[in-house]
């Protein structure tokens, strides 16, 4: 096997070693005996050197008219739809979820770049009248500075490409600071705007672990702004962190997410929408479906159909396109994943398909596992309460739509939720009262579309929404712009005119 690819950080418009000297590997989940590349494993003094480059490409970058800003990006849409085969195949060797999946990850990209390219001749603010007479008031979006972001491994190029773009066209420049486990697909994201055109500077990419080459950038006081993407947990460290130097901070974090199946649903879509909420990207979505919250007139027949379909996914390397559901990203996601079987055995659900670790012939060197489903399972268990990020769903039998909402938002968690109903009225309810930032109907927890808000409430995210016009008003900050040509002093709130 040919040695594996050196990457290198990209700083100031330069590809450049770390200065730590270190660098880690990137293994293929499904194969670890796979080396995707060397990475460098940086440290608090190349976030320096990038936010420096960072900071001083933002005095030119802002200056740049958004509609040209926006036409870099539009090209490197452009150039990611023409590489879109390739840097599925990268994101699949590094990521493991299966080709169909990375090539619909690439697209997310390419679907950022196109409508945040439009967002170039918008940017809209708002002209509105003034309380004075010869007086004009408008407020204008003006860019944040360098910004900071950190990324999960789950959506490699897609979730880096809702920061970037959006961040490009108000005129912001970053540093990007990609998961350990996925590197590669940040830097093919970041090609793309090279090969576009974009200035030296503008985006920065630093490799590397959370604490080493993430804190230092969340800590920097030359940036200004934090858009992180991972678990609670490290949220909450990075949420405390900004707010001690006043940063703008906007999380997305975990979810425990419901499918409601009521007794009119059709059925037969409802499980379908469940394998495909529960297996995709091999449940590890922060919408995944993890919860089947289904009434009681519905339950045997649910069940029956989502344990064989379960049963019937072919699990393998997501290279092969006969696989449906990959690996898991590596060997803790796997230990995680375990041991919350064994939780769910003790807590008395009843496991009705999978429920092991797949390891023999050829994926024994991969980390893969059953898509996996327990039955008889209870609200307050901890298998349906504590976010697992794999491919394991628990079916809660419930009496009414009443208990279902109570239950879909009974978990410290609010990003996405679905029902499955017939009646306009009970789908209508759900979407009034269950406590989430996204709600489908009559279709699974996954499938965001780039141009709508994504984001959730409570553990789930800090108020602020990514994707189309929620990035927008994140990576912006408001100018308030008062223009008297009265020629006199004029007192708001004194001048009343009585
Ligand atoms: P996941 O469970 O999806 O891996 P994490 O929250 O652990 O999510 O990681 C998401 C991102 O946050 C990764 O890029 C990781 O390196 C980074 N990260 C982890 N710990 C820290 C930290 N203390 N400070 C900054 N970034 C961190």
């Amino acid at each position: 096997m040919a040695p594996a690819k050196v990457y290198k950080n990209y700083i100031g418009g330069e590809w450049v070693e770390s200065r730590t000297g270190k660098t880690f590997e990137n293994l293929n989940p499904a194969d670890n005996r796979d080396v995707v590349g060397i990475f460098q494993a940086s440290g608090k003094e190349d976030v320096d050197d990038a936010v420096a480059a960072a900071k001083t490409a933002f005095e030119k970058w802002r200056l740049v008219p958004a509609p040209k800003r926006a036409e870099i990006i539009f090209r490197a849409g452009e150039i990611l739809t023409e590489r879109k085969e390739d840097y599925a195949r990268d994101m699949t060797r590094e990521m493991g979820k299966v080709l169909k999946e990375t090539r619909g990850d690439v697209q997310e990209a390419i679907d950022t770049a196109y409508f945040m390219a439009g967002e170039g001749r918008r940017l809209f603010g708002a002209t509105v009248p003034s309380e004075l007479p010869n007086k004009f008031a408008m407020a204008l979006r003006v860019p944040i500075g360098v910004v900071g972001m950190i990324a999960p491994w789950n959506f490699p190029m897609a979730i880096p490409s809702w920061k970037i773009f959006p961040a490009l066209v108000c005129g912001d420049t970053c540093v990007i600071k990609p998961a350990e486990d996925t590197p590669l697909s940040t830097i093919n994201l970041v090609r793309a705007l090279i090969d576009a055109g974009l200035p030296k500077g503008v985006v920065n990419i630093v490799t590397g672990f959370g604490p080493e080459a993430g804190s230092p950038i969340v800590n920097h006081p030359d940036v200004r702004a934090i858009s992180f993407t991972g678990s609670s947990e490290v949220g909450r460290i990075i949420g405390e962190a900004a707010a001690r130097t006043f940063k703008p901070c906007s999380l997305e974090m975990g979810g425990k997410n419901a499918i409601i199946v009521l007794d009119d649903a059709n059925i037969d879509l409802a499980v379908d929408g469940a394998v495909w909420g529960a297996f995709g990207t091999t449940g590890q979505r922060c919408t995944a479906a993890s919860r089947m919250v289904v009434q009681k007139g519905a339950y045997d027949e649910f069940v029956s159909k989502f344990a064989q379909q379960a049963k019937s996914l072919k699990v393998g390397a997501g290279l092969d396109e006969a696989s449906d559901m990959g690996p898991q990203i590596n060997a803790q996601q796997i230990e995680t994943t375990t041991k919350y079987v064994e939780i769910g055995k003790s807590e008395g659900a009843k496991v009705l398909a999978g429920g092991n670790r797949l390891n023999k012939g050829d994926q024994a060197h991969g980390w893969f596992f059953e898509p996996t489903i327990f039955g008889d399972g209870h609200a307050k268990m901890r298998i349906a309460q504590e976010e697992i990020f794999g491919p394991v769903a628990t079916v809660i039998p419930v009496k009414s739509v009443d208990e279902a909402v109570e239950i879909a938002n009974g978990t410290m968690y609010g990003l996405s939720s679905a029902i499955y109903t017939r009646d306009i009225n009970k789908a209508f309810r759900a979407i009034r009262d269950i406590d989430a930032g996204i709600t489908y109907i009559n279709a699974p927890t996954i499938g965001a579309e780039v141009h709508l808000p994504f984001g959730g409430v409570k553990a789930t995210g800090n108020g602020h929404r990514e994707g189309g016009l929620g990035a927008i008003d994140f990576y912006c900050q408001w100018k308030s712009v008062y223009v008297d040509y009265s020629d006199k002093l004029q007192r708001a709130q004194i001048d009343t005119g009585e």
